[in-house]
């Protein structure tokens, strides 16, 4: 449920309407926009007198919101979420931010090669698995904690933060100086994981799901912010369908949605979407103009010799062609590149 307040509102009025929802056990939200301010309520909201709270001078109207993600939903927060990373890194509405780097951390030349290689052509986010979801047992599993090391080797060396996804939730102290959680498409429904990122504060980049709908997502994100994490960043990753000839059918259409439905930011990430190298430019060309917030794309400095993904990697200077690309794109929506 939303409350709007209209303008005769003082800070005292909405102090007090909070204080009084808390009393009943409610969650509220406050949302203060330059026209309107609006407290969205979250929980049982039959304990509420509607008409008691209509009558209020200061409330211009109240409406129930009946989707069942209520965090997540624009109507709750009309402005854009703008998550903090770093001091320097902010992803959201207006900064347009590439997160670059190779799909498996392998060695630490690579890593910091790849690292140093990305930050210049203007790469803000380092990404790197360490802890890698694979269809086959017998594929390269990831460097695990070793590749969390060399990840903030990396981060040393050049300053960038660095994502990196977690597959299980009895690792998460293993992940205190990573700067962005990244949950992987095959542990988007992996609720007690989302629980317990739920019960942290950082930044969380949750991949769509397989086969899973913009709702079963949205409602992913409010596990998370259900816990008290307002931090999170969506990724459409591609979906399966009927489709062959790429790895995953990007669902372009989901941006410009979920611009729509939340106020999280959301970005794209063409590699794993299609699985092909030559395909990842125009795509991500595509998530541009079609309003994403920025991109992840994996680079690799040998992709013929990755352990993980090198069809759809790009190499460094692949990857630096694209960015310059890029940024007259990012430049012509009239946002500036993070
Ligand atoms: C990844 O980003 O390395 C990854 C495994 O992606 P996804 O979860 O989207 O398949
Ligand atoms: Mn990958």
């Amino acid at each position: 449920m939303i409350v709007i307040l209209n303008s005769t509102a003082t800070k005292d009025n909405v102090q007090e309407l909070i204080a009084g929802l808390h009393e009943k056990g409610l969650k509220t939200n406050l949302s203060e926009g330059s026209h309107t301010t609006i407290v969205g309520i979250i929980g049982d909201t039959t304990k509420i007198d509607i008409d008691t709270l209509k009558g209020s001078s200061f409330v211009e109207d109240v409406k129930r919101v009946s989707e069942p993600y209520k965090a997540a939903n624009r109507k709750m927060h009309p402005t854009d979420s703008m998550i903090k990373v770093t001091d320097k890194v902010t992803v959201g509405e207006g900064i347009f931010n590439v997160i670059a780097g190779p799909c498996s951390v392998e060695t630490e030349e690579q890593i910091i090669e790849v690292a140093k290689d990305v930050k210049a052509s203007g790469a803000t986010l380092l990404r790197g698995g360490a802890f890698k979801p694979r269809t086959s047992p017998y594929s390269f599993q990831g460097l695990e904690g070793e590749g969390l090391k060399l990840l903030l080797e990396a981060k040393k060396e050049t300053g960038l933060p660095i994502v990196t996804e977690i597959m299980n939730l009895v690792h998460i102290d293993m992940f205190s100086d990573v700067d962005v959680i990244q949950v992987g498409a095959r542990n988007m429904q992996n609720f007690d994981l989302l629980k317990v990122l739920g019960k942290c504060s950082k930044p969380i980049l949750l991949k769509r799901g397989l086969a899973n709908t913009i709702e079963e997502w949205l409602m992913s994100a409010e596990y998370i912010m259900a816990g008290g994490n307002p931090n999170v960043i969506l990724c459409e990753r591609g979906i399966r369908t009927f489709e062959t000839s790429t790895r995953n059918t990007l669902d372009i259409s989901a941006v410009p949605m979920l611009k729509k439905l939340t106020h999280l930011p959301v970005i794209i990430d063409p590699s794993h979407a299609t699985g092909l190298s030559w395909m990842v430019a125009p795509l991500a060309k595509t998530a541009v103009a079609a309003g994403a917030d920025g991109l992840m794309i994996e680079v690799h400095n040998n992709p013929a010799k990755a352990l993980c993904d090198g069809a759809q990697s790009l190499d460094p200077q692949q990857f630096d062609e694209l960015m310059n690309d890029i940024k007259r794109r990012v430049e012509f929506e009239g946002k500036t590149l993070g």
